[in-house]
């Protein structure tokens, strides 16, 4: 029972700091609230023409289908794998080549996840065609071949330390390794993304500083970041040339403390107007000036510690249920990692819905700042703010009228047309109305 206590503490505690909402956004304010309610009866602020919108219901359709094909087949792989004993002959392979325990496990973690890589690989490219031919993805083929071998590559030197990290506590505390294993994954976690714009994205993409490449649009997001009250100077800002890979137009805000910079793709600096990428640049400040970052942070955290629990009660369930038909007598067996992988993919699944509703409230936060921080340097942020939803939503064939299924489970922000009607409809200097976060 200490523990059920020790837990239930650090659950509440943490939530409260993560999820209590601090008092300047605990609600939405009259303004905010009246141009939500226009804006939800409102399908006229972002439309496509005909010929597009046939083209991009046919998309949506497409794009929706193959994520539930690849997550049904992700789980009936992994299923096969340990139904048709598979599991159990990797594992004798990796204890037959050597004694030592680091051999071991990196040879076990490299089959399976070769196997797993090789296994999902044709609906990856049936993904990748279908951007070649739909015009969102420019990258040719070896390329794209290039980038996967370096995911295997990510995949496989983390995979493994993270097993050999769990058959380690596993040793040591045979029924609480999970909860062993949170404090961990909080310290990497925080690490990954401190260094994942260091180390990791000039992986993928070339960057370039974009005072050089556009000195007046860093000037202006200069303003609007000052405005804000947000340390962002030039030098942390960057260009993407994104248009190596893609059509998709992007920018966003990344790392934290000396890693923290914001980012724009070449493909945006392209096709919209200063004022429309201020617009953008604005919502992204948002999110640190609302502590987007750190709720989101201590949220996923909680999350993660609950999905441990749960997940070691999955894991634990399948290993005694299956056990004997797997040939996995125990949790210390290689073969149980494929187990643990299941689990985490069944959990994944169904917390993917609650995680995306939390991270579209904090998007419609973050709409709104940015629509009021660019107040005196873009002339018209509503008529801006809706262009630049229409750009984003145009180039991508997104479709106007989304399944609302599909908006629930995936959509980490709200659907572009809903973020194209809140930005016509909210004005908060006209007269009779108050801003969220700036006073008048
Ligand atoms: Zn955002």
């Amino acid at each position: 029972m200490r523990l059920r206590s020790f837990l239930l503490s650090v659950v509440a505690v943490v939530a409260m700091a993560g999820l209590a909402p601090s008092p300047a956004h605990a609600v939405a304010t009259p303004t905010e609230a009246a141009a939500m309610a226009a804006a939800n009866s409102d399908h006229t602020a972002y439309t496509l023409p005909p010929d597009k919108l046939a083209k991009s219901v046919g998309i949506s359709r497409f794009y929706d289908s193959l994520y539930f094909i690849r997550t049904v087949w992700g789980m009936v792989v992994l299923f096969l794998i340990l139904q048709l004993g598979i599991a159990a002959r990797m594992r004798a392979i990796a204890v037959n080549w050597s004694a030592n325990r680091w051999a071991q496990g990196s040879a076990f973690m490299f089959q399976f996840l070769l196997l797993i890589t090789l296994l999902g690989l044709p609906l990856r490219m049936i993904g990748h065609q279908a951007s070649v031919r739909y015009g969102f993805s420019v990258q040719h083929w070896p390329s794209w071949f290039g980038d996967q071998a370096k995911d295997f590559m990510l995949l496989f030197g983390l995979g493994t330390m993270s097993a050999m990290l769990v058959f380690l506590l596993m040793r040591r505390f045979p029924r609480r390794w999970w909860l062993w294993l949170w404090p961990p994954t909080v310290f990497f976690g925080l690490l990954g993304t401190f260094l994942q714009p260091l180390l990791i994205d000039p992986l993928y993409s070339k960057f370039e500083p974009l005072g050089k490449a556009n000195p007046a649009l860093a000037e202006q997001i200069e303003k609007v970041a000052s405005h804000g009250k947000i340390d962002l100077p030039r030098e942390r800002m960057f260009l993407m040339i994104a248009s190596a890979k893609t059509t998709g137009l992007n920018a966003y805000v990344t790392g934290f403390g000396s890693s923290k910079r914001l980012v724009v793709w070449d493909t945006l600096l392209a096709k919209a107007t200063p004022d429309e990428i201020s617009l953008i640049a604005g919502h992204e400040m948002g999110h640190y000036v609302l502590g987007h970052l750190v709720r989101g942070v201590l949220i996923s955290f909680v999350g993660i510690l609950l999905a441990y629990f749960v997940g070691f009660h999955i894991f634990q369930f399948l290993l005694s249920r299956f056990g004997t038909r797997w040939k996995i007598p125990s949790q210390e067996n290689w073969a149980a990692i494929v187990v643990m992988y299941l689990a985490v993919v069944l959990i994944s699944f169904f917390a993917e819905p609650i995680g995306n509703s939390i991270s579209r409230s904090m998007e419609h936060d973050a709409d709104v700042f940015g629509q009021e921080v660019v107040h005196g340097i873009v002339a018209d942020p509503q008529t801006a703010g809706q262009a630049s939803f229409q750009l984003l939503g145009e180039s991508q064939f997104v479709n106007p009228s989304p399944s609302a299924l599909v908006e629930f489970w995936t959509g980490s922000h709200p659907p572009i047309w809903l973020r194209a009607a809140f930005a016509k409809h909210y004005d908060p200097w006209a007269p009779g109305e108050e801003p969220k976060y700036f006073k008048k």
